[in-house]
Protein backbone atom coordinates (compact mmCIF):
# COMPACT_ATOMS: atom_id res chain seq x y z
CA UNK A 1 0.00 0.00 0.00
CA UNK A 2 2.69 2.71 0.86
CA UNK A 3 4.80 1.56 -2.26
CA UNK A 4 1.91 2.29 -4.27
CA UNK A 5 0.93 5.81 -2.98
CA UNK A 6 4.41 6.62 -3.04
CA UNK A 7 4.65 5.78 -6.73
CA UNK A 8 1.41 7.93 -7.01
CA UNK A 9 3.26 10.63 -5.84
CA UNK A 10 6.05 10.00 -7.26
CA UNK A 11 4.61 9.85 -10.88
CA UNK A 12 1.51 12.62 -10.75
CA UNK A 13 2.61 15.99 -10.81
CA UNK A 14 2.70 18.02 -6.86
CA UNK A 15 0.88 21.02 -8.28
CA UNK A 16 0.68 23.00 -11.62
CA UNK A 17 2.35 25.92 -9.93
CA UNK A 18 2.60 24.89 -5.79
CA UNK A 19 1.09 27.00 -4.48
CA UNK A 20 -2.33 25.74 -2.03
CA UNK A 21 -5.59 27.59 -1.35
CA UNK A 22 -6.47 27.01 2.90
CA UNK A 23 -9.18 25.48 3.22
CA UNK A 24 -11.85 23.62 5.44
CA UNK A 25 -10.06 20.33 5.55
CA UNK A 26 -7.51 18.15 3.68
CA UNK A 27 -8.13 14.34 2.59
CA UNK A 28 -5.06 11.87 3.08
CA UNK A 29 -3.88 12.02 -0.56
CA UNK A 30 -3.72 15.99 -0.15
CA UNK A 31 -1.90 15.92 2.93
CA UNK A 32 0.66 13.53 1.02
CA UNK A 33 0.76 16.27 -1.88
CA UNK A 34 1.74 18.81 0.67
CA UNK A 35 4.06 17.05 2.56
CA UNK A 36 5.71 16.02 -1.03
CA UNK A 37 5.98 19.51 -1.79
CA UNK A 38 7.95 20.21 1.17
CA UNK A 39 5.08 22.61 2.16
CA UNK A 40 3.61 22.20 5.35
CA UNK A 41 -0.20 23.17 6.74
CA UNK A 42 -2.38 23.81 9.63
CA UNK A 43 -5.17 22.43 8.12
CA UNK A 44 -6.66 19.59 9.81
CA UNK A 45 -7.62 16.12 8.25
CA UNK A 46 -11.30 15.61 6.70
CA UNK A 47 -13.39 13.34 9.22
CA UNK A 48 -15.34 10.44 7.22
CA UNK A 49 -15.79 11.11 3.98
CA UNK A 50 -15.80 14.75 3.91
CA UNK A 51 -14.65 16.96 1.08
CA UNK A 52 -12.53 19.41 2.14
CA UNK A 53 -13.79 23.30 0.62
CA UNK A 54 -11.49 26.06 -0.64
CA UNK A 55 -11.87 29.09 2.12
CA UNK A 56 -13.07 32.19 0.36
CA UNK A 57 -14.04 35.90 0.65
CA UNK A 58 -17.85 36.65 -0.89
CA UNK A 59 -15.95 40.43 -1.31
CA UNK A 60 -12.84 41.19 -3.03
CA UNK A 61 -12.81 45.02 -1.09
CA UNK A 62 -11.52 43.98 2.14
CA UNK A 63 -10.97 46.51 5.23
CA UNK A 64 -8.14 46.47 8.42
CA UNK A 65 -7.64 47.60 11.10
CA UNK A 66 -4.39 48.39 13.48
CA UNK A 67 -4.41 47.27 16.79
CA UNK A 68 -4.49 50.77 19.16
CA UNK A 69 -1.87 49.87 20.82
CA UNK A 70 0.66 49.55 17.93
CA UNK A 71 4.27 48.78 18.15
CA UNK A 72 6.47 49.93 20.95
CA UNK A 73 9.57 50.35 19.33
CA UNK A 74 8.31 53.04 17.42
CA UNK A 75 6.08 55.24 19.92
CA UNK A 76 4.19 58.10 19.57
CA UNK A 77 1.99 59.15 16.77
CA UNK A 78 5.04 59.53 14.65
CA UNK A 79 5.79 55.96 15.01
CA UNK A 80 1.98 54.79 14.73
CA UNK A 81 2.03 55.93 11.57
CA UNK A 82 5.45 54.28 10.12
CA UNK A 83 4.24 51.32 11.03
CA UNK A 84 0.85 52.26 9.19
CA UNK A 85 2.41 52.74 6.15
CA UNK A 86 4.73 49.95 5.93
CA UNK A 87 1.61 47.72 7.25
CA UNK A 88 -0.30 49.41 3.49
CA UNK A 89 3.13 48.84 1.44
CA UNK A 90 3.00 45.37 2.90
CA UNK A 91 -0.58 45.29 0.87
CA UNK A 92 0.59 46.99 -2.31
CA UNK A 93 1.96 43.69 -3.83
CA UNK A 94 -1.53 41.32 -3.55
CA UNK A 95 -3.44 44.30 -5.28
CA UNK A 96 -0.36 45.31 -8.00
CA UNK A 97 -0.88 42.29 -9.84
CA UNK A 98 -2.52 42.38 -13.75
CA UNK A 99 -4.51 39.51 -12.78
CA UNK A 100 -5.70 39.69 -9.83
CA UNK A 101 -8.37 41.93 -8.42
CA UNK A 102 -8.67 42.53 -4.43
CA UNK A 103 -8.42 45.87 -2.80
CA UNK A 104 -7.74 46.40 0.77
CA UNK A 105 -8.36 49.66 2.68
CA UNK A 106 -6.85 50.60 5.63
CA UNK A 107 -9.79 51.17 7.90
CA UNK A 108 -8.43 53.29 11.52
CA UNK A 109 -7.50 51.57 14.96
CA UNK A 110 -9.21 49.20 17.02
CA UNK A 111 -9.30 48.25 20.70
CA UNK A 112 -10.45 44.85 19.77
CA UNK A 113 -8.58 41.12 20.24
CA UNK A 114 -11.60 39.44 18.98
CA UNK A 115 -10.87 36.76 16.23
CA UNK A 116 -14.58 36.04 15.20
CA UNK A 117 -17.86 37.85 15.69
CA UNK A 118 -17.03 41.10 14.80
CA UNK A 119 -16.02 40.62 11.79
CA UNK A 120 -13.24 43.44 12.22
CA UNK A 121 -9.62 42.41 11.03
CA UNK A 122 -7.23 43.80 12.58
CA UNK A 123 -3.09 43.66 12.83
CA UNK A 124 -2.13 43.64 16.34
CA UNK A 125 1.29 43.35 18.15
CA UNK A 126 2.16 41.26 21.43
CA UNK A 127 4.65 43.75 22.71
CA UNK A 128 3.50 42.95 26.29
CA UNK A 129 0.96 40.29 26.27
CA UNK A 130 1.59 36.92 26.59
CA UNK A 131 2.18 35.21 23.07
CA UNK A 132 -0.15 32.80 23.22
CA UNK A 133 1.43 30.43 20.29
CA UNK A 134 5.10 28.76 20.27
CA UNK A 135 7.47 31.07 20.75
CA UNK A 136 8.82 29.77 17.32
CA UNK A 137 6.10 31.30 15.72
CA UNK A 138 6.95 35.14 14.20
CA UNK A 139 3.30 35.71 12.92
CA UNK A 140 0.07 34.21 13.05
CA UNK A 141 -3.17 34.78 11.16
CA UNK A 142 -6.64 33.32 12.19
CA UNK A 143 -9.61 33.12 9.54
CA UNK A 144 -13.01 32.75 10.78
CA UNK A 145 -16.16 31.23 9.12
CA UNK A 146 -19.46 30.02 10.55
CA UNK A 147 -19.80 26.83 11.13
CA UNK A 148 -20.36 24.07 8.31
CA UNK A 149 -19.40 27.55 5.59
CA UNK A 150 -16.11 27.94 4.28
CA UNK A 151 -16.84 31.70 3.24
CA UNK A 152 -14.59 33.55 5.54
CA UNK A 153 -15.92 36.56 7.41
CA UNK A 154 -13.25 37.21 9.71
CA UNK A 155 -9.24 37.52 9.30
CA UNK A 156 -6.67 38.74 12.09
CA UNK A 157 -3.27 38.84 12.10
CA UNK A 158 -0.87 38.80 14.99
CA UNK A 159 2.40 39.55 15.08
CA UNK A 160 5.00 37.95 18.07
CA UNK A 161 7.14 41.57 18.89
CA UNK A 162 7.54 39.74 22.23
CA UNK A 163 9.99 37.18 22.14
CA UNK A 164 11.39 38.64 18.04
CA UNK A 165 12.71 42.21 17.28
CA UNK A 166 10.66 43.22 13.96
CA UNK A 167 11.83 46.30 11.94
CA UNK A 168 11.35 48.09 9.27
CA UNK A 169 14.91 48.26 7.23
CA UNK A 170 15.49 44.51 6.79
CA UNK A 171 18.56 44.58 9.28
CA UNK A 172 20.50 41.30 9.94
CA UNK A 173 19.06 41.21 13.76
CA UNK A 174 15.14 42.22 13.02
CA UNK A 175 12.36 40.38 11.36
CA UNK A 176 11.54 42.77 8.84
CA UNK A 177 7.63 43.69 8.99
CA UNK A 178 6.79 43.67 5.43
CA UNK A 179 8.48 40.77 5.08
CA UNK A 180 6.09 39.27 7.56
CA UNK A 181 3.07 40.90 6.93
CA UNK A 182 3.10 40.04 2.70
CA UNK A 183 3.20 36.84 3.96
CA UNK A 184 0.42 36.86 6.63
CA UNK A 185 -1.82 38.93 4.03
CA UNK A 186 -1.41 35.34 1.45
CA UNK A 187 -3.42 33.83 4.46
CA UNK A 188 -5.44 36.64 5.13
CA UNK A 189 -6.73 35.96 1.39
CA UNK A 190 -7.27 32.34 1.56
CA UNK A 191 -3.72 30.96 0.47
CA UNK A 192 -2.06 28.13 2.69
CA UNK A 193 1.90 27.44 2.85
CA UNK A 194 3.06 26.67 -0.54
CA UNK A 195 5.91 24.06 -1.47
CA UNK A 196 7.67 26.80 -3.64
CA UNK A 197 10.66 27.79 -1.69
CA UNK A 198 11.15 31.25 -3.30
CA UNK A 199 7.15 31.77 -2.92
CA UNK A 200 6.29 34.61 -0.36
CA UNK A 201 3.57 31.74 0.92
CA UNK A 202 6.66 29.94 1.78
CA UNK A 203 6.86 28.83 5.64
CA UNK A 204 9.83 29.65 6.96
CA UNK A 205 11.89 32.73 7.81
CA UNK A 206 15.00 34.45 9.47
CA UNK A 207 15.91 37.54 10.42
CA UNK A 208 16.77 39.77 8.23
CA UNK A 209 14.61 37.94 5.79
CA UNK A 210 13.49 40.43 2.67
CA UNK A 211 12.51 37.95 -0.13
CA UNK A 212 8.78 37.93 1.02
CA UNK A 213 8.24 41.67 0.46
CA UNK A 214 7.42 41.40 -3.02
CA UNK A 215 5.28 37.92 -4.86
CA UNK A 216 6.52 35.43 -6.37
CA UNK A 217 4.86 34.15 -9.43
CA UNK A 218 3.41 30.67 -7.88
CA UNK A 219 2.14 33.36 -5.25
CA UNK A 220 0.56 35.90 -8.31
CA UNK A 221 -1.47 32.33 -9.44
CA UNK A 222 -2.88 31.69 -6.06
CA UNK A 223 -4.07 35.26 -5.25
CA UNK A 224 -5.73 35.86 -8.99
CA UNK A 225 -7.47 32.00 -8.71
CA UNK A 226 -8.92 33.36 -5.65
CA UNK A 227 -10.01 36.95 -6.92
CA UNK A 228 -9.57 36.86 -10.41
CA UNK A 229 -10.08 40.38 -12.34
CA UNK A 230 -13.84 38.81 -13.10
CA UNK A 231 -14.32 38.54 -9.56
CA UNK A 232 -18.12 39.01 -8.96
CA UNK A 233 -18.66 40.18 -4.96
CA UNK A 234 -21.69 37.78 -3.38
CA UNK A 235 -23.97 40.13 -0.85
CA UNK A 236 -23.45 39.15 2.53
CA UNK A 237 -25.97 41.07 4.35
CA UNK A 238 -24.14 40.33 7.91
CA UNK A 239 -27.45 39.27 9.10
CA UNK A 240 -30.39 37.12 9.76
CA UNK A 241 -31.62 35.79 6.84
CA UNK A 242 -28.42 34.34 6.06
CA UNK A 243 -26.92 32.96 8.80
CA UNK A 244 -26.95 29.39 9.07
CA UNK A 245 -27.09 29.30 12.93
CA UNK A 246 -29.45 26.58 13.85
CA UNK A 247 -29.10 24.40 10.20
CA UNK A 248 -25.16 23.86 10.65
CA UNK A 249 -24.86 24.89 14.43
CA UNK A 250 -24.11 27.27 16.40
CA UNK A 251 -21.11 28.59 16.04
CA UNK A 252 -18.54 30.22 15.08
CA UNK A 253 -14.96 28.38 13.57
CA UNK A 254 -11.40 30.25 13.85
CA UNK A 255 -10.30 28.16 11.47
CA UNK A 256 -6.98 28.06 10.78
CA UNK A 257 -3.91 28.97 12.89
CA UNK A 258 -1.55 29.83 10.03
CA UNK A 259 1.84 30.50 11.10
CA UNK A 260 5.18 31.75 9.59
CA UNK A 261 7.64 29.97 11.25
CA UNK A 262 11.08 31.66 12.62
CA UNK A 263 13.88 29.64 12.50
CA UNK A 264 16.27 31.14 15.03
CA UNK A 265 20.06 30.73 14.22
CA UNK A 266 22.31 30.14 17.12
CA UNK A 267 25.56 31.81 16.84
ZN1 LIG B 1 2.35 31.14 7.05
Amino acid sequence: MYYFLFLVVVLTPVSASGFFRAKTCLTASEHLERLSANARSNTVECLDDTVGKALYWKTNILTYKLHSRGLSRFPGEEGRLRVIDEIRRSFEPWMGTDCGSVRFQFDGLTTSFGHKKNRINWIGFYDEEVWPYSTQVVAVTTLTTLTGDNAIIDADIEINSRDNVIGFDGAASDYDLRNLLTHEIGHFIGLDHSGVFDATMELQTDPGQIKKRDLDPDDVAGLCEIFPADFVSVQDDGCCSTLPAKKHGTGWVLFAFLAIIAIRRRV
